[in-house]
C-alpha cells in the first residue's frame, strides 16, 4: 500500500535502531528529521536518506531539555512541514546493581527515555490534531520485564508502556495512534557497550543472546525500522495502544 507522504521525526538517529528508521521511513516516502544531540552526527543519517533519493533534515538536540525539543519542532516544521509522525527512540544506558547506582544514572536514564518521550510528544501533538492524523512510537525494550543492572532502564521503558498507552487513549479522536515497540537483542552501539560491561567479547556475547532466542539469531536495526514502518503506516490505523515485542520469540 503506498503511503501518503508525512513528516516525520526520529529522535536518536544518527546511529543505529534510529537511523534504520529514519532510512526506512524515507524510503516508505516521508521527509524525515533526523535528530540526535549534534547536529554533525544526525548529518550522516541524512546524507545516506538523500543519497537514495529522500527527503531529510539534522537537527540537533537533547530531547530531555524542552527549550531545545521546541526549537528542534519547530526546524522541523519550518524546512520540512508540520511533523506528523514521531519515534520516540533517543536512549542511554547508566547500568549498574541498585546499591552501586547514583541518582545522577536514575535521572540521566529517566531524563532521556521518559521526559524526552514526554517533551517530544507534547511539542508535536499540536500538529498532529490540526491535521487529524497522527503516529507516536515510544521506543520501550524486552527490559522493561525487569533486567539485572538495569533498575532506570527497566523503569523507564516499563513507564513508556504506560505512557504509549495513555498517550492512545487521549489522542485517538484526534485520528492519532499511539504504540510501543519493544526490542529484545539488537545488534547496536547499545549492545557493544553492554558486552563491555559485562566484560564479555561481543562476538561471543552476541552468540550467547542468540542461542537464547528462538528464531536462533540477534536482532538488527531493520527488524526495529520495518515493524516501525508498519506501525506509522495508513493502515495501521486500528492499532493503537500497543506494546509489540520484536525480539525473535516470546518472552519468558
Ligand atoms: P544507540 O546505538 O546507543 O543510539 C542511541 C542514539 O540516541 C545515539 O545516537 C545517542 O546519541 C542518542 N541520544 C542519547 N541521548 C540523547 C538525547 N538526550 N537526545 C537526543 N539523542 C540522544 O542505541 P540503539 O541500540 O539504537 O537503541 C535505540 C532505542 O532502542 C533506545 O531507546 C534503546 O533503549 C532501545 N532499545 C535498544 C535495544 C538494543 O538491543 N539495541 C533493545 C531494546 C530497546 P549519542 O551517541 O551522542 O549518545
Amino acid at each position: 500500500m503506498s503511503q501518503t507522504p508525512r513528516v516525520a521525526i526520529v529522535t536518536g538517529a544518527a546511529r543505529g535502531i534510529g537511523a534504520a528508521t529514519a532510512r526506512r521511513l524515507a524510503a516508505e516516502g516521508h521527509s524525515v528529521g533526523v535528530v540526535d544531540l549534534k547536529e554533525d552526527d544526525a548529518k550522516g543519517t541524512v546524507q545516506e536518506i538523500v543519497n537514495d533519493g529522500g527527503t531529510a533534515t539534522a537537527v540537533g538536540a537533547d530531547v530531555s531539555d524542552a527549550d531545545q525539543v521546541s526549537a528542534a519542532v519547530n526546524t522541523v516544521a519550518e524546512q520540512l512541514g508540520p511533523p506528523t509522525i514521531l519515534v520516540n527512540n533517543a536512549g542511554v544506558l547508566r547500568d549498574n546493581l541498585l546499591f552501586k547506582m547514583s541518582e545522577d544514572d536514575w535521572d540521566t536514564v529517566l531524563g532521556v527515555h521518559l521526559r524526552g518521550s514526554f517533551l517530544m510528544s507534547r511539542a508535536v501533538q499540536e500538529h498532529m490534531v490540526n491535521a487529524g492524523w497522527g503516529r507516536i512510537v515510544s521506543l520501550s525494550s524486552s527490559s522493561a520485564q525487569g533486567n539485572r543492572g538495569q533498575v532506570n532502564y527497566s523503569s523507564a521503558k516499563a513507564g513508556l508502556q504506560g505512557f504509549a498507552k495513555t498517550l492512545a487513549v487521549e489522542l485517538g479522536k484526534f485520528g492519532v495512534t499511539s504504540n510501543a515497540v519493544a526490542p529484545g537483542f539488537i545488534v547496536t552501539e547499545m549492545t557493544k557497550a553492554t558486552a563491555a560491561r559485562v566484560g564479555m567479547e561481543f562476538e561471543d556475547f552476541k552468540q550467547a543472546a542468540a542461542d537464547r532466542i528462538p528464531v536462533r539469531r540477534s536482532g538488527k536495526p531493520e527488524d526495529i525500522a520495518a515493524t516501525i514502518a508498519f506501525l506509522t503506516s495508513e493502515e495501521a490505523g486500528f492499532v493503537s495502544g500497543q506494546v509489540i515485542y520484536v525480539a525473535g520469540g516470546p518472552l519468558d
